[in-house]
């Protein structure tokens, strides 16, 4: 018997063979021309899955914790007013980043499973001069996803840069970086970009580097500083050996393979597959009569699912009843609702079967524990809903 399990927790995902492949190729030196050439495409392949026209591309080794960092650091200087929209964990992680950078931080913030309305975001950016506003495309402690197109238009109309963590949406939710307006957006390499984790990615626009360029006091982290990186960065791009830290050499090699992978799909082709799994998942919980955590449908995110117990189930022994199966699932993280509920991630590499591998994961763990429903109905609903949204 195989020693494996499919992976479905919301980062780190399952990843492409090819993608493996080229991390464990034998380790060349960080000047090496073929290696320039690999970070140079990598570079100019980031801005386009950012559909950026002409933001900066950032790639720097670690999480995506050091790309919340790095932007704060390089963006925010003491006593700057910064407006959080904040839906969750990750809203309240990047108060305190922004915060230890000195920065003076408003949160506008919405019941568990909600976000804050334009209506609200507009009555705080009015009440204060805000230089920067930053927003979590997707929180991953609750699956609600922000409306970033009309929250960019928002911060401009009152002059905040904004700046967006896509940590879990950047390569799996619609987001154009140029057309829309946004200023900063990051990730990490592990969830929908495709790669193990350990890149910190980001694309900074010109506004943004204007901000930083016009800094009257230097950049908090010495490490994070973008005075070091940028020059690398334009290096790399213009095929020119260079050194300040580092670069993780064969993770670059295979964020080179992933990036062309998701750019040979395409982004909207991408975007609508990411759209379709997260419809066809959703509706076999819905019949398994799994509540969400987000408030409304429309609020939920497309690369992962976060499904509430039902009555009776016990939380603590459903996800190892799951993990029996072969499939692995997350617990809960808001630290509100942590024990109600767990998640799903479909994000990246996914496909139909992964899905149903899931939806019939879970259809055993709460039979396991006596829960009352058809056998097989959520694995039919899930497939019925594949087939609609196929047919349309
Ligand atoms: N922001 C969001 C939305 C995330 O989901 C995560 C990770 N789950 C992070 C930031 C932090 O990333 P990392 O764990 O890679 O440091």
């Amino acid at each position: 018997m195989k020693n494996r399990s499919l992976l479905m927790i919301p980062g780190p995902i399952e990843f492409e063979p090819a993608v493996l492949n080229a991390m464990s190729g034998s380790t060349t030196s960080h000047v090496a021309p073929d290696f320039i050439e690999v970070f140079g495409q990598a570079l100019e392949r980031l801005r386009k899955v950012f559909l950026s026209d002409d933001g900066q591309p950032l790639v720097l080794a670690g999480s995506g914790t050091l790309a919340m960092d790095t932007v704060a650091a390089n963006l925010v200087e003491p006593e700057d007013q910064v407006l959080v929209i904040n839906t969750g964990y990750f809203g309240d992680r990047y108060g305190d980043i922004l915060q230890r950078y000195g920065a003076s931080v408003t949160h506008v913030r919405a019941p568990v499973g909600g976000r804050p309305s334009l209506g609200e975001v507009e009555q705080a950016l009015n009440s204060g001069g805000y230089k920067l506003m930053t927003v979590t495309h997707v929180d991953t402690s609750t699956g609600v996803i922000t409306d970033i197109q009309g929250l960019a238009k928002l911060a401009h109309q009152y002059g905040a840069l904004i700046i967006v963590d896509g940590v879990c949406s950047v390569a799996g939710e619609e987001i154009q970086m140029s057309a829309w307006g946004i200023d900063v957006v990051f990730t990490a390499s592990q969830k929908a970009v495709g790669v193990p984790p350990g890149l910190a990615l980001a694309v900074v626009g010109p506004d943004a580097l204007k901000a930083f360029q016009s800094r009257r006091t230097p950049v908090l982290n010495y490490y994070a500083d973008w005075t070091n990186w940028l020059p690398i960065m334009q290096a790399y791009e213009t095929r020119k050996a260079s050194y300040f830290g580092t670069p993780p050499v064969n993770l670059i090699w295979a964020l080179n393979v992933s990036l062309g992978q998701i750019l040979s799909e395409g982004m909207q082709t991408r975007f609508q597959r990411h759209h379709a799994l997260s419809v066809t998942c959703k509706s076999a919980l819905e019949t398994l009569g799994m509540g969400q955590v987000p408030l409304k449908p429309e609020l939920a995110a497309n690369t992962m699912s976060a499904p509430r117990f039902p009555q009776g189930i016990s939380g603590a022994k459903f996800l190892p009843e799951v993990a029996k199966t072969g499939v692995i699932l997350a617990g809960g993280l808001h630290p509100e609702i942590k024990s109600e509920y767990f998640r799903i991630g479909h994000m990246g590499a996914v496909k139909l079967g992964d899905i149903l591998a899931t939806i019939g994961a879970i259809e055993t763990a709460l039979s396991s524990q006596g829960y009352a429903f058809d056998a097989g109905a959520g694995v039919q609903a899930a497939m019925r809903a594949y087939e609609r949204l196929s047919a349309g």
